[in-house]
């Protein structure tokens, strides 16, 4: 067997009077598109937060390209390549989108004055490594859902991202920007970057993803390859229920 780019094992998270996470496994090879499904409140945002860090778990562990963290802090998931693209995208909306992908690596480096030229070409060599063709000199708060998450896409892989995790990212999308967002996991895993989708719509399951892992009510109820789910298991792994012919 290969060897796993992310395990989460034997997670658990509780809030005051809920457990969100119970006993939490799964795995992610390298470049594998992997679909994080469950219906609203059963856990998935709450385990995307253990694993970039922004919550510790009360138990259990997390192994990233080998290495065993107990509690990963948000800066080490971003330094070892773990990414998220939230829905509200983390953009920056009264700046234009040449500083949104520029901004970060300025800081990193520590300037003190914008360059400028350095600037464009950072941006300009960050979005066409994913194709897409945004105006550099307009605003973000401007631009569509879709491009915000073209930008974070970009900045994320400026970041040197080995693992995109995307929070319900088709919700505000048209079919089209789903189509090519599909298109840009694709082009991803073809550059070696792994995506952990996460979404509660059969459709894009089949999709998009090669292997799923479905949470009900904080727990893990079923995982396995794509290719071996239809819509009766999926409605019965969503909801405990069997499926009905309507
Ligand atoms: P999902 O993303 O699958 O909709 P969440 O992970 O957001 O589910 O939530 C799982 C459960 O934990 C829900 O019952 C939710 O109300 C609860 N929860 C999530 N975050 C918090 C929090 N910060 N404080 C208290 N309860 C929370
Ligand atoms: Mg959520």
């Amino acid at each position: 067997m290969s060897e796993s780019l992310l395990e989460t094992v034997g997670i658990y998270k509780s809030f005051v009077g809920v457990q969100a996470l119970k006993n939490v496994s799964f795995s992610m090879q390298p470049g594998e598109i992997h679909c994080l499904a469950g219906e609203n409140g059963s856990g998935k945002s709450t385990l995307i937060k253990v694993i970039s860090g922004v919550y510790t778990p009360d138990a259990g562990h997390i192994e990233f390209q080998g290495k065993q963290y107990k509690k990963i802090s948000p800066i080490d998931a971003i330094n070892n390549g773990i990414q998220v693209i939230y829905q509200d995208f983390s953009v920056f909306p009264n700046l234009t989108v040449m500083e949104n992908l520029a901004f970060n690596n300025e800081l990193a480096e520590g300037r003190r004055l914008v360059n400028w030229k350095r600037m464009k070409s950072i941006a300009e060599e960050a979005l066409s490594k994913i194709n897409v063709s945004i105006d550099l000199d307009a605003y973000v708060g401007t631009l569509s859902v879709a491009e915000k998450q073209m930008i974070a896409i970009s900045r994320a892989l400026m970041q040197d991202a080995r693992l995109i995790i995307m929070d319900e990212p088709t919700t505000a999308l048209t079919k089209k920007e789903v189509t090519n967002l599909f298109e840009i996991i694709t082009q991803l895993k073809a550059q070696g970057i792994a995506t952990l989708f996460v979404s509660h719509k059969l459709n894009e399951v089949f999709e998009i993803s090669e292997r799923f892992t479905i949470l009900r009510s904080g727990e893990v109820v079923a995982s396995g390859a794509t290719s071996d789910l239809d819509d009766r298991k999926f409605s019965f792994y969503m909801t405990g229920r069997e499926f009905e012919k309507r």
